[in-house]
């Protein structure tokens, strides 16, 4: 037997690891668990350049609980390890075993699978357990088996011990405050949460199986019996879609990888998208693109980040830009660095090339699905045009790449890219000032109206609808030469649209300023101005807009946005058809109170098509149309 001290610079460095080190204590597990995977990793890879030579077996890691002795164990059959090792891979912790394995294996085929990224891993245990040992037996030819023992504090010691089977025993002598971990269901959701896609099998005591009676004896109906077995309850899928090459896995492979990430989930994906990176640094993985629901919040952060198939974290927020939160799946990468805080994760080079990497690769993707299958791709639309808004919005590059996927739908259903649309309706659409004016609703129900009168001169609209149009709209303005937006209850067409000729108006100045206080008589001043238009007389008499910038402050106040001083007035334009023949018909009446009638008739029904007649006001209006029948 050997005592000593554990090389630390710092006094006692085990209260800094249990306190500080992981917020989260249940980590000790996947810590401990990994390196057993790394150990068995390492045995196969020197097993396969030849340098060792013994039988390989099994290379399973076991974890076994047993409440009676209060202790948790972490068995592997990896290379083990001998009592120089422990002394300079676990003793002088400030030397990490990993870093000599790279230096000496650093380009082989492998050896980046093996490396671990955990720092100080095998120390976690002390954040749980009083006690720890380490049981093991060296792959080395007449190996000595060793046991090293601390119960926390920097002494320990190593004794020689009898161990037949290669590898490592880890036991922990769990800790009063720790003991949930006795518990068999809080260790398997730990292995479920961090062990899922490890690629060695990871098991953890044994589960019930039906299987066919293997003495084939039958029941009544002559069918053999079904009879229950006792089987190795395995954790993990040891070879996750994502490690695999795309051209070996068919879209059903693909959808069912997705069923098993989130088994409550039972929508299949959209689509996915492999991503596979050597260089300059090395990212694996599976994106999915979900059926993305108005509300998007609750898609969010479903993305988990592995670490050669170790599970790291679902918030992935500060390694892939906000947008693409939106999309599930798993990212896996040796070259995010773990923990470390996340403002250095922030501006860390690796992460900020990784994200617009994924950010590009998202891009293209769908750029190559509009160019293999647009009629596809046009019927995808629906669920993909919030993420592709949402991406605009927030990525300039992937903006400028969308351009050629990201399309609009008129209300024949027919969908256009902003370009092709321009060039469509341009002819028509063009106005004086040679911009061309997009025409859109987002409700053609309410706005029926005024899109018929568009579609009657011969105009296309846009049915523009969702959260984050009114923004997305603005910037399309910017990206775009010579286009502007113009919601179809905006103003009248002509004032949409604006032409060099101008319809004359039947009206004098005069004729205006004896009409205009009845109108104001009609409606509440507040909230309405009384303008008067030439329109064609076969236009509405009266016909009620709200100005597209005052409807868009309006929006972008609703979502936050903005930045005004108080809150922006509800105002709309009562705006009169100087040329409609009622209106002529009014300005002639005699009686003052037959005129005021029908201006207040005329106006509650330009209310009522604008759903703005409600309440009091709307159950006058039902008396006094009965009365007047
Ligand atoms: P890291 O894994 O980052 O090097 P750890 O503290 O987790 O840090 O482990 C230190 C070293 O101890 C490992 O690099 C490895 O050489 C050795 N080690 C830990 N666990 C085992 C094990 N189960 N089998 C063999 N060696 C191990």
């Amino acid at each position: 037997m050997k005592t000593g001290q554990i090389n630390v610079q710092t006094e006692n460095i085990f209260p800094i690891i249990k306190k500080f080190l992981y917020s989260d204590h249940e980590i000790f597990l996947r810590e401990l668990v990994s390196n057993a995977v790394d150990a068995s990793q390492k045995l196969k890879f020197f097993a396969s350049n030849g340098e060792f030579k013994g039988e390989v077996g099994d290379l399973k890691v076991e974890v076994i609980l047993n409440k009676e002795e209060k202790t948790l164990t972490i068995r592997d059959r990896g290379i083990g390890m001998t009592s120089d090792e422990i002394d300079k891979y676990i003793n002088q912790i400030a030397f990490s075993g990993a870093e000599e394995f790279v230096q000496k294996y650093k380009g082989k085929e492998g050896a980046e699978q093996i490396i671990g990224h955990f720092g100080l891993g095998f120390y976690s245990a002390f954040m749980v357990a009083e006690k720890v040992q380490i049981r093991t037996l060296s792959r080395e030819k007449g190996a000595q088996a060793v046991q090293w023992e601390s119960n926390g504090s920097p002494e320990y010691t190593i004794t020689d011990i009898e161990k037949t089977d290669r590898g490592t025993d880890i036991v922990l002598f769990i800790n009063e405050e720790s003991k949930e971990f006795l518990e068999k269901g809080r260790i398997q959701g730990i292995l479920d949460k961090y062990c899922k896609f490890l690629p060695i099998p990871v098991e953890f005591g044994t589960k019930t199986e039906y299987v066919d009676d293997p003495a084939g004896e039958k029941d009544e109906n002559g069918k053999v019996k079904r009879v229950s077995v006792d089987v190795p309850n395995q954790v993990n899928n040891v070879e996750p879609a994502w490690t695999k090459a795309p051209i070996d896995l068919t879209n059903e492979d693909y959808n069912s990888f997705y069923r098993e990430l989130y088994p409550t989930t039972f929508e299949s994906p959209l689509f996915h998208i492999h991503l596979n990176v050597d260089y300059p640094f090395n990212l694996t993985g599976i994106l999915y693109f979900p059926r993305i629901k108005e509300n998007i919040e609750v898609q969010r952060n479903k993305i988990n980040l592995y670490s050669n198939q170790v599970f790291i974290t679902d918030s992935v927020e500060e390694i892939v830009p906000e947008f693409l939160t939106l999309l599930h799946g798993v990212i896996d990468s040796p070259d995010i660095p773990l923990n470390v805080s996340r403002s250095y994760l922030q501006s860390d080079g690796n992460v900020k090339k990784i994200s617009a990497h994924i950010t590009k690769k998202v891009a293209d993707k769908l750029a190559e699905m509009f160019k293999k299958d647009r009629a596809d791709f046009e019927s995808k639309w629906g669920d993909l045009q919030l993420f592709v808004q949402y991406g605009t919005l927030s990525d300039d590059k992937f903006a400028d790449k969308a351009k050629s996927f990201a399309l609009v739908k008129n209300t024949e259903g027919a969908f256009y890219s902003i370009e092709e649309f321009k060039e469509k309706v341009a002819t028509l659409q063009t106005d004086k000032n040679e911009k061309v004016v997009m025409l859109y609703t987002n409700n053609v129900e309410e706005q029926f109206g005024f899109v018929q009168k568009a579609k009657g001169r011969g105009y296309e609209v846009l049915e523009l609808d969702g959260p984050l149009a009114p923004h997305w709209i603005a910037k399309m303005e910017q990206s775009y030469e010579n286009i502007s937006f113009a919601r179809v209850d905006a103003d009248t067409l002509d004032k949409l649209i604006q032409k060099d000729e101008e319809i004359p108006s039947k009206l004098s100045k005069e004729d205006e300023e004896k009409l205009k206080p009845l109108f104001e008589g009609a409606i509440n001043k507040d909230k309405f101005t009384v303008q008067f238009e030439s329109m064609s007389s076969d236009d509405a008499p009266i016909i009620i807009t709200q100005p597209e910038f005052i409807r868009r402050m309006m929006e972008q106040q609703k979502m936050g946005g903005g930045g005004f001083m108080g809150a922006f007035p509800d105002m709309h334009n009562l705006m009169v058809n100087g040329n409609h023949p009622k209106i002529e018909a009014i300005l002639k009446e005699k009686s003052k109170k037959s005129k005021e009638q029908k201006v207040k008739q005329l106006t509650d029904i330009a209310l009522l098509s604008q759903g703005l007649l409600k309440g009091e006001e709307l159950n006058k209006f039902i008396e006094r149309s009965i009365e007047l029948v």
